[in-house]
């Protein structure tokens, strides 16, 4: 993602907007929250305000670049991928694993259809304690 790929999604490419895009790609666990992204930033030197940072977020939801999880404890942004997948988190150290079981995917839709429905999205989280933590 880069300046041209804001502006053809109608946001124009602001220092926050791009420094904000950049971390979250080019983080390893791909998942932060809000905080993160504040954490990241002051080690980076840059000065964006947590304000600033919800509605950036917001605005990267809105136009679908961006998934928020919202765990029991703490809401994680993502890039949007293409693929579907679900979620498995450590409530210790809150290590977070992605996963996509076809088995899963397709109970879900048996679930729905048994009571008239179409499925057309689901959040599936999973939680537990990781091997490190166990
Ligand atoms: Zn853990
Ligand atoms: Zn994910």
């Amino acid at each position: 993602m880069n300046a041209d790929d804001l502006k053809n999604i109608g946001l124009k490419a602001t220092t926050p907007r791009l420094k904000i895009l950049e971390i979250l790609e080019s983080s390893e666990n791909h998942h932060l929250s809000a905080e993160d992204i504040y954490r990241e930033l002051i080690i980076r030197n840059e000065e964006v305000g947590v304000a600033t940072i919800y509605r950036v977020l917001t605005q990267f939801e809105q136009s679908g670049i961006v998934k928020k999880l919202n765990f029991e404890d703490r809401s994680v942004y993502e890039i949007s991928k293409a693929e579907h997948h679900d979620h498995l988190i450590c409530t210790k150290c809150g290590k977070i694993e992605e996963f996509n079981d076809e088995t899963i995917e397709n109970c879900q839709d048996k679930i729905a259809e048994k009571f008239g429905y179409k499925l057309t999205d689901h959040s599936l989280y999973l939680y537990g304690v990781c091997a490190v933590c166990n």
